[in-house]
């Protein structure tokens, strides 16, 4: 879109939900990134995979060559087509002409994810294992942690390297270190960065400064790595180990969540949900992503995040799909590039480098010292997290943005930082407003638990990949953000009305503010 394009005329409607295409209708770019891949290569033998995409943890690095076949244990990137990962353990397989293996390891619970993230999950894996199906490729669903259950799934089926994928949170770690321990010693552990366009580990060596710092190093190393992809193929060897027939109702069952929160209905999970929103935006919202992407009342978003949160959809694949309309939208498709690659891969590189990702204790020393300045300054609103969670606030706006996480799944992506400030001046210490603002987005959205909220919540509270402003109450040198600031911005009322925020006036904290005669 040229900048200086209509904006939409449409305003959102009350009740309208993000916008949700329906799957069988949007088959063209399905289709059209088939013949792509196979364009590209017949299969990943006749591909030129870069090998910094892999980490070898294990001392192993040969397959034994009477291995009986090859496994992937599949977490973070739930898809098999556009998926390095995949790639990388098809084409250890073929080469030594032996069966595939693909597992997911199901918890029972997830930090605080909720039925509504599980269903989505759940639902993303049936087309995984039906396309499995379809490819030859068995898929096998475990129970338990992949720590525990992978190392004798490996043993007992005599597999020659077992490849997982990449994520920067600390318990997600933790399986790979325990892997590391329990795998047989001659088996390799290969972990695939199949989730970032540069890989973490290549993209820097180090924990960065912000966007300004990651930005040339990623933009630098593109060309080596934004590249088409090849298939996953029907793959030729089969084996006497066969999947069991998966039993969708027992791992529903198998969950310990809280089922109150349950799936939304606008985001159709699984790769083809996923395609068919990618191809709704660029039909639809791109063009208008340049300009209008932090007004909530324009239908402007990928709205893709919860697909790119489990991996059903590759971010790679939304880059080079976007990327081919920069001629015609160049503003959009820059801004979409900044958004998708520099601020979703600057947020592994913060979980990767900083053990902390969560905690005050992770930020910068000047923020750490700023909200400790203003700890015990008076909080004009104090909320419990219930109030929180319930949208019982005395601002309409941060209530109605509060009833779109809890009733879509999702915040539109400006109101996420209005809605994260407003908790830190609103709770009793920025330790409990950092707490609050994660479990309630882990809680209520499906791209949730995942080092991008992590870190649009410490940026929000604590200002990481920020830098000090002036200095205020509570805040302190913080970012700061207001109603006022947003009422400028865009037009709040119409926003309110979509969700139905109302201001409520139980606080007693608030009331004494209000006879003070000041307004938010
Ligand atoms: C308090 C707070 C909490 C957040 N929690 C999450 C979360 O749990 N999960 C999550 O994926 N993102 C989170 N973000 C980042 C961002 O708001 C979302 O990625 C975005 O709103 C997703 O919607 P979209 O796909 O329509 O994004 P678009 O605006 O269409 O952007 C395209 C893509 O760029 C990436 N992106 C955009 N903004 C950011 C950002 N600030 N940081 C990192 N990546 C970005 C996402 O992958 C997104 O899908 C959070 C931000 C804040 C301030």
């Amino acid at each position: 879109m040229s900048s200086n394009k209509e904006p939409p005329k449409k305003k959102i409607k009350v009740n309208d939900s993000p916008s949700s295409p329906s799957v069988s209708a949007q088959s063209n770019l399905k289709q059209r990134l088939m013949l792509d891949r196979k364009e590209t290569a017949e299969s990943i033998l006749n591909f030129k995979f870069n090998k910094k995409r892999v980490r070898i943890l294990s001392k192993a690095t040969e397959v034994p060559s009477d291995c009986k076949g090859i496994a992937y244990w599949m977490f973070r990137d739930e898809r098999v087509q556009d998926n390095w990962a995949f790639l990388f353990a098809q084409k250890l397989a073929l080469k030594n002409k032996v069966p595939l293996h693909v597992c997911f390891c199901l918890l029972t619970k997830f930090l605080d994810g909720t039925i509504r993230q599980f269903k989505f999950l759940l639902k993303g894996l049936r087309e995984v294992q039906k396309e499995c199906e379809e490819l030859n490729i068995e898929f096998h669903m475990l129970y338990g942690s992949g720590g525990d259950v992978m190392p004798g799934f490996v043993e007992k089926n005599k597999i020659g390297a077992l490849v997982i994928d990449f994520m920067p949170l600390r318990n997600v770690m933790a399986y790979a270190d325990q892997l590391k321990k329990a795998l047989p010693k001659d088996v390799p552990l290969c972990q695939v960065d199949a989730h970032n366009i540069v890989p973490c580990w290549e993209a820097s060596n180090k924990l960065e400064y912000g966007a300004r710092t990651i930005r040339p190093k990623i933009h630098k190393q593109l060309p080596e790595y934004l590249t088409q992809f090849p298939p996953v193929i029907k793959h030729p060897y089969s084996g006497p180990l066969k999947a069991e027939k998966v039993d969708w109702d027992r791992c529903e069952a198998h969950l310990e969540v809280d089922r109150s929160v349950d799936e939304v209905e606008w985001a159709v999970p699984g790769y083809s949900g996923g395609i068919a929103t990618l191809e709704s935006f660029i039909n639809k919202r791109l063009k208008f992503f340049g300009t209008k992407r932090n007004d909530p009342t324009q239908d402007a978003l990928s709205n893709i995040s919860p697909w790119l949160h489990f991996g059903q959809v590759s971010a790679q694949r939304c880059i080079l799909v976007v990327k081919a309309l920069r001629s015609k939208y160049p503003e959009s498709v820059d801004g979409y590039i900044e958004e998708a690659i520099i601020r979703r891969e600057l947020s592994d590189n913060f979980c990767f480098y900083n053990p902390k990702y969560d905690s005050i204790e992770g930020t910068n020393d000047w923020a750490k010292k700023t909200l400790n300045d203003h700890k015990k300054d008076k909080r004009p609103y104090l909320y419990t997290r219930e109030e929180l969670r319930d949208s019982k606030t005395h601002d309409d706006l941060w209530n109605s943005a509060q009833i779109q996480l809890v009733k879509e799944g999702k915040m539109h992506g400006f109101l996420r930082m209005y809605w994260a400030k407003k908790i830190l001046e609103w709770t009793a210490s920025p330790e409990q407003g950092l707490a609050d603002a994660i479990y309630l987005n882990d809680r209520y959205s499906l791209d949730g638990r995942d080092p991008s909220g992590y870190v649009g919540c410490m940026w929000s509270v604590c200002g990481i990949h920020d830098q000090g402003w002036g200095e205020r109450e509570v805040f302190g040198k913080i970012r700061y953000m207001n109603y006022q600031g947003c009422k400028r911005k865009f037009d709040i009322s119409a926003f309110v009305a979509r969700y139905g925020g109302k201001v409520y006036t139980k606080s007693a904290t608030m009331d004494k503010f209000l006879t003070k005669g000041k307004k938010k």
